[in-house]
């Protein structure tokens, strides 16, 4: 899996669906989006149990995956409508050759006359039905040719495996009975941990705030993760210093040490292992008690990794996470090239990390919402404790969050494209910003935040539209008023770049409510 697939650990609900249907049986998963449903059909196709036929709905989806399957190395066709002649005929080949580890059909293409047969032929090892609430009338998505699928699969004779993301005990129930000819193991993941208190600070006097941290938590353990093995060596012998029981950990030990470190981590009390992401694969220490990120995950999935290796036995667990707001505006927030999709999602994956960082509500519920699980506010995070958040506060994220938005807009354009681009901010920038922002913002509701935040993209994209600096647009303290007031007419005395525009952004935002 990491040397095709580049995944260090499962994540939720994965590992136990690959051991059913390694074991030959038959499998049904509901797994929200996100929670890497497409691994229990290619990590075995990559193993070398194949050929293993995925059923999808959508030819761009088949698309999609055979471009990542190319980047790792795994031989992998498509039959659909699509094709070239010449594109058919050798993904046929390929299939019947034994070279072709996967292959994608549209269930149309499988209904067809002759397909049954050259799947049989090719002895198919696997028969995965992706979109699989497709089967069912109840579903949203309900496809006649999903309906044979169950027939189809009986006459191939392999395990079956059904995968979807949006399935209530209603789908699922017509799902085992539509496809599966004895009963599947069905794993349904939810990605909530009750259990885990979220909290995330801007990167200021990062040691002290470890120690912090570490006194009011004195014999418990925990993962501290750095993103380099320098700073693991370094900050693990800071702390042996400061009186902790840290240890580090990461791939450029060799492996005695290793082994005698994760064993420390086991067997004692209360050490701090400081870690890079090499340190997770496998530990699975059930009392945790705290991750503390020094530095940020480079993905909001790498992130829900981590933060999962606390708190296994249930009790309470706190993971805090470190940010540097000019890394955010930076690494997080840049566009890869368009034409790139794998790059493109990669940086979604990190700027899904970033807006975590900037929520000013409930972070628990955001992250689940990253990766498609609604769910209520947690009532444990930094947020949801703080209840309201503070002006100063508040105002902070705004500021942090309106610049990273302010790159992340310009999709594709490069910073220089951007007339006078702002330089990424600075802490005293921000904290100057709240200091000012408190005085000016003292009524702003949550409701008259969105509605400037709104404002302040409309502001950006007329700016690069028009080749002006943002504030020659129009002012931060006017869009505050905007958004207070909003206005049906421009206020007297008041000049504006594209007024209308701005009126009807604020017309509609209270139209919405
Ligand atoms: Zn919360």
């Amino acid at each position: 899996m990491r040397a095709r697939f580049g995944h260090a650990a499962f994540l939720p609900g994965q590992e136990s669906a690959l051991a059913a249907l390694l074991a030959g049986r038959d499998a049904l998963a509901v797994m929200p989006t996100g929670a890497g449903k497409s691994l229990l059909y290619q990590l075995p196709a990559a193993m070398g149990v194949a050929p293993v036929v995925v059923v999808s709905p959508l030819i761009s989806l088949m698309r999609d995956q055979l471009r990542s399957l190319a980047r790792s190395g795994v031989p992998a066709v498509a039959l659909h409508s699509g094709q070239s002649e010449e594109e058919h005929g050798e993904a046929i080949a390929s299939l019947a050759g034994g070279r072709a580890r996967l292959v994608y059909l549209a269930p149309e293409r499988l209904v067809q006359d002759g397909t049954v047969e050259l799947l049989r032929s090719a002895r198919v090892a696997l028969f995965a039905v992706d979109e699989a609430h497709c089967v069912s009338q109840w579903g949203h998505e309900f496809r006649p040719d999903y309906a044979r699928l169950g027939e189809i699969a009986a006459r191939l004779g392999a395990p079956i495996l059904a995968v979807t993301a949006t399935a209530g005990p209603r789908t699922r129930a017509d799902i085992v009975a539509s496809l599966f000819a004895r009963a599947p193991e069905v794993f349904v993941s939810s990605f909530a941990r009750p259990n885990l208190r979220l909290a995330f600070a801007p990167r200021a006097d990062a040691l002290g705030r470890l120690a912090r941290f570490l006194r009011r938590r004195a014999g418990q353990s925990g993962v501290v993760y750095v993103n380099s093995r320098r700073k693991a060596d370094d900050m693990a012998a800071t702390l042996r210093r400061l009186g902790f029981d840290a240890l580090a950990y990461h791939a450029g030990l060799d492996a005695a040490t290793r082994a005698a470190h994760q064993d420390a981590f086991f067997a004692r009390a209360g050490v701090v292992m400081v870690a890079t992401i090499a340190f997770g694969m496998g530990v699975d220490k059930k009392d945790v008690r705290f991750i503390f990120h020094a530095d940020l995950p480079n993905s909001i999935e790498a992130y829900y990794q981590e933060i999962g290796r606390a708190g296994r036995d249930g009790e309470p667990a706190d993971a805090l996470a470190l940010f540097d707001p000019g890394e955010l505006a930076g690494r997080f927030g840049f566009a890869p090239p368009a034409d790139d999709p794998v790059a493109a999602g990669e940086t979604e994956r990190r700027r899904a990390m970033a807006r975590l960082c900037l929520t000013p509500s409930c972070r628990f519920q955001a992250l689940l919402a990253a990766f498609g699980e609604a769910s209520d506010r947690c009532g444990r995070c930094d947020n949801c404790r703080g209840g309201v958040l503070t002006l100063p506060r508040r105002a902070g994220l705004v500021a942090l969050g309106w610049r990273v938005a302010a790159l992340a807009r310009f999709s594709g354009v490069s910073a220089a494209a951007i007339d006078e681009p702002e330089a990424p901010p600075s802490l005293a920038a921000t904290a100057a910003f709240a200091s000012e922002a408190k005085k000016e913002e003292e009524t702003l509701s949550v409701a008259d935040e969105r509605l400037y935040r709104e404002l302040i993209g409309l502001r950006l994209a007329i700016a690069k539209r028009r080749r002006l600096a943002p504030r020659a647009v129009a002012s931060d303290a006017m869009l505050r008023r905007l958004a207070i007031a909003r206005p049906h007419a421009l206020p007297e005395g008041e000049t504006m770049i594209e007024a209308e525009a701005f009126l009807r952004a604020v017309g509609e935002a209270e139209r919405v409510g």
